[in-house]
């Protein structure tokens, strides 16, 4: 027990000291502001500090208050976001944000548990924003400080289970020294970072190593336990980039996923789900199905080219997705089928975003705005999986709007490509 208390009074000591000498410069750290302090602990979740570091500068530079962030469109936040992934962390900070402005004048609570009822803001983000922005003595437990703490301790327990995390952040409440709740959480987390990452950590210049029980037990490499993950689930997509031609040319049809759900909101190419990767992979069977399928939906193409191979992946789920161009199949692009309304079969044209395109596609071909219905008359057939939840929006877009928009990486990248002029 002596052991034990000297062993937590040592790494308490050392551990800040070595922060107050080592830590890095970052642009969060250069801020008391409890709101910018709360944009970066968001971006971090799940996502490297290099690549968060120029996310965070525009974010702040463009939302520098928290009233910013609330009344902005979420378009914009979204563009902003872009590329960062797991999107819903950006509507939740801002649904936050308004939370704020309503519950609390627009700042922070300083109060576990009113920051604990704000949108997106868990155990650990609460720790991080009460001990970096107000020096409250919280612990602040993410995944890079049970690894340190498992191997500091030599703990067995495995991280994936709730009641360990329960347990480390009891552990680091107790390791906080008076007074530096702040530093010290961070030198957790740094240290984490830094030196005892997961495969390899550096021993030979930790600064608490003369008391790892894992160091001493040669254990650095088999903790901490954390029971396997499962793999994600591969899904198979074929997916389509529909040129515009006449009055269309130089745009591209694109659409925008439903209010609610993965990527919501994100625009996208449309894509449907294959079951049968043979049927994906083949170069016969993949045109027609992807036909069929994206007709059930309302929309009527014809596949000219397979144009290459992407992957998006997620925590749960890993799109592979094969692309191919398309054009119009005759008769016009829009099912002229449908009688029931636009947003029951899943297909919509934007009237709001961009007049020009739905001008533009009104002139030149009226029965495309008669959306089709039949989805929803021919259930058992493929359907895009967006549209089951909500109704796209369908929407013909130039270079220039391409670029204001909103997107996922995989489709940003398969377009950039596009209209840079290379063949994706
Ligand atoms: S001595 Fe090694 S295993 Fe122990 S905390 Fe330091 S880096 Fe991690």
């Amino acid at each position: 027990m002596k052991k034990i208390t000297h062993a937590k009074a040592a790494f308490s000591r050392k551990l800040l000291e070595w922060y107050l000498a080592n830590r890095r410069d970052l642009p969060w750290r250069r801020t008391r502001d409890p709101y910018h302090i709360w944009v970066s602990e968001i971006m971090l979740q799940q996502t490297r500090v290099d690549t968060v570091i120029p996310y965070f500068n525009r974010f702040v530079e463009r939302f520098p208050t928290v009233r910013d962030l609330a009344e902005a469109p979420e378009a914009e936040v979204l563009k902003l976001w872009e590329g960062l992934g797991y999107y819903s962390r950006a509507r939740n900070l801002q649904a936050a944000a308004r939370q704020v402005m309503e519950r609390h004048g627009g700042r922070l609570p300083a109060e576990r548990e009113a920051l604990a009822r704000l949108k997106g803001i868990g155990p650990y983000t609460v720790g991080a924003i009460l001990s970096i922005a107000f020096n409250v003595p919280e612990p602040a437990v993410d995944g890079n400080v049970m690894r340190v703490l498992s191997r500091f301790f030599g703990l067995e327990d495995d991280v994936a289970r709730p009641a360990t995390r329960v347990r480390m952040e009891a552990l680091a409440r107790e390791l906080i020294p008076e007074g530096h709740a702040g530093d010290f959480n961070q030198g957790l987390m740094e240290l984490g970072a830094l030196v005892c990452t997961p495969r390899a950590p550096q021993c030979a210049v930790c600064p608490v190593a003369a008391e790892c029980e894992a160091r001493r037990s040669g254990r650095q490499e088999s903790l901490p336990v954390k029971a396997k993950a499962k793999a994600p689930r591969p899904e198979y997509r074929l997916a389509v980039l529909v040129e515009g031609a006449g009055p269309l040319a130089g745009r591209v049809l694109v659409r925008q996923r439903p209010a609610e759900g993965l990527l919501a909101r994100l625009w996208e190419l449309p894509h449907v789900e294959v079951p049968d990767p043979e049927v994906w992979e083949s170069p016969e069977a993949a045109p027609a199905w992807l036909a069929g399928a994206l007709e059930a939906e309302g929309l009527r193409i014809k596949p000219k080219r397979f144009a290459g191979e992407a992957e998006h992946t997620f925590s749960h789920l890993r799109w592979r997705i094969r692309l191919w161009t398309a054009e119009a199949a005759e008769g016009g692009l829009f099912s002229s089928a449908g009688t029931t309304p636009a947003a029951a079969s899943g297909l919509r044209l934007a009237e709001t975003a961009g007049a020009s395109a739905y001008s533009a596609a009104h002139s030149a071909a009226p029965s495309d705005l008669q959306l089709g219905s039949r989805s929803a008359a021919r259930s058992a057939q493929p359907a895009f999986s967006a549209a089951q939840d909500g109704a796209c929006t369908y929407r013909w877009i130039t270079r220039e709007e391409f670029a204001e928009m909103a997107w996922p990486n995989v489709f940003r990248r398969l377009l950039a490509s596009y209209f840079e002029g290379e063949r994706v």
